[in-house]
């Protein structure tokens, strides 16, 4: 076991400025600062340790990834360790895209360590009912199922509070949520911007699912024979529309490109130098389920079989989203004195702030409304955050060549999440309460450049649906981290 080498005092620093008595093997204990939700008996692991494995600037900046390890015991850290090189750091963050914009992004390795080794299991009949469970006593209390219908892996009844009470002392600032069950089979499911693997995923399939999560990119590949009948599609490398003029990647066809180009092939004959993942047309076939009535960009891209490299249509949404958190690109919003990230959650159609916390230094937002869920923070007639959440509210089922698939994503919706909305301190503090307001909303169409001043809920460019607020607050709605940043004593 190699715990001892992930402490030192730069490490513990760049996680979130945690200073904490280390044990003499130099791990640290987390049982004195558990969220209350838990008792004391859940007390899930033996210790914890956090590493920085890609570090380019302040989490807020960055992309900050924290990947955290399930089922993994003493005698195993260094299998898991191996395996987070494998998916991540040598993995998705060495290879094409995610290893050419490696700079916007962190990453943060989280070893806990679990009392027994191995996630518990779940079996289920045909009609959906468990007929076998085996309990494991883990860090986070995962299942792996091992089936398809039912997204391979899930969480236990404490899962998420035993995730969100290590993170939120452990990295506290990050983004992506990636947890990996020691599990030797192939299973993996996400969306809200946390995804769940066992060891026998591979890293495209990863970077196949961070294109939905981070650019809402659609599925490309078509697994049943049907016909699309459907609106638009919002996803951006997807369409119903052959004309050149409106197509949403005309801007990239050749003018000597046929519209339609073909289906599963070039319609023959194939110009030379056609490449199958870079050369841009309009191909049948997308969105999962149909060959017929649906186009997609290219033969093959990633968003269609994981091992490809993204198409230019779809690289060119992750180069939007990835920009602004580059290393080159000009740090902070606000002020660059501080800011408050704030937890919000969605249940029952009802928005309540669960957390909020306050950190040094700039944080970045990538300024852009996508389609799907966005929100909105207003003091009074100005705006003072903005953010896209692509994939929130979205559980998916993940498949990959060679073992299972792809087959087609199995998505349940959950009722209730949370996502994350960064402000600058210097808005928060004082601020008349009764002039705050934070909206969520469903944006059905596409705005990539600039936003009017108007409130997003009233923008009429993006056909918006509003699906919660959070208005005419006091600080007794006000969870007492954030009352004390709004009216400081
Ligand atoms: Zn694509």
């Amino acid at each position: 076991m190699s715990l001892r080498a992930f402490t030192t005092a730069k490490e513990l620093d760049v996680a979130g400025g945690i200073r904490r008595p280390m044990r003499s093997d130099g791990t640290s204990s987390l049982r004195s600062w558990l969220r209350s939700d838990l008792s004391a008996s859940e007390v899930p692991w033996l210790a914890a340790s956090v590493t920085t494995l890609i570090w380019n600037g302040p989490p807020g900046s960055r992309i900050t990834v924290a990947v955290v390890g399930d089922g993994f015991g003493p005698q195993e850290q260094d299998a898991y360790n191996t395996a987070v090189d494998r998916l991540l750091t040598d993995g998705l963050f060495a290879q094409d895209f995610f290893g050419e914009h490696r700079s916007a992004f962190n990453l943060v390795r989280v070893n806990l360590v679990s009392l027994e080794s191995g996630v518990g299991t779940k079996t289920y009949d045909a009609d959906g009912n468990v007929i076998r469970k085996i309990d494991r006593d883990t860090a986070l209390g995962t299942y792996y199922n091992g089936d398809w219908a039912h997204l391979w892996v899930e969480d236990g009844p404490s899962t998420e509070a035993r995730l969100t009470s290590a993170l939120s002392e452990l990295v506290p600032e990050h983004r992506l949520k990636v947890v990996v069950l020691n599990r030797p089979e192939f299973g993996a499911c996400g969306g809200n911007w946390r995804t769940t693997v066992s060891l026998g995923i591979s890293w495209p399939t990863l970077a196949h699912e961070f294109g939905h999560a981070m650019g809402r990119l659609g599925d490309e590949y078509h697994k049943r024979d049907e016909t699309y009948r459907g609106i638009e599609p919002t996803e951006p490398n997807l369409t119903t529309n052959t004309d050149r003029e409106t197509l949403k990647w005309g801007w990239i066809v050749g003018a000597e490109t046929p519209l339609p180009t073909g289906g599963d092939d070039y319609t023959p004959p194939k110009p030379s130098g056609w490449h199958n993942s870079q050369s841009v047309g309009l191909f049948e076939g997308g969105h999962g389920s149909y060959r017929f009535g649906v186009y997609r960009p290219v033969l093959n891209c990633r968003m269609n079989s994981n091992d490809p490299r993204f198409c230019p249509v779809c690289a060119s949404v992750m180069e939007a989203v990835t920009a602004k958190h580059l290393a080159a690109a000009p740090l902070s919003e606000g002020d660059g004195t501080g800011y408050v990230r704030l937890v919000v959650r969605l249940e029952q159609g009802v928005l309540r702030v669960l957390e909020a916390r306050e950190f040094d230094g700039p944080f970045v937002e990538t300024g852009l409304v996508t389609q799907g869920f966005a929100h909105e923070v207003r003091i009074g007639d100005r705006r003072v955050a903005l953010g896209s959440l692509p994939d929130a509210g979205v559980s998916r089922g993940f498949s990959e060549i060679g073992t299972d698939g792809p087959r087609e994503h199995v998505v349940h919706r959950p009722d209730s999440f949370d996502f994350v909305v960064r402000v600058a301190s210097a808005e928060l503090r004082g601020a008349d309460l009764s002039q705050l307001t934070v909206d969520l909303v469903s944006v059905g169409a596409d705005r990539g450049d600039a936003l009017g001043e108007v409130p997003l809920r009233e923008d009429p460019a993006l056909d918006v649906t509003p699906i919660a607020s959070l208005a005419d607050l006091s600080l007794a709605d006000l969870p007492m981290s954030l009352r004390r940043i709004v009216a400081p004593e």
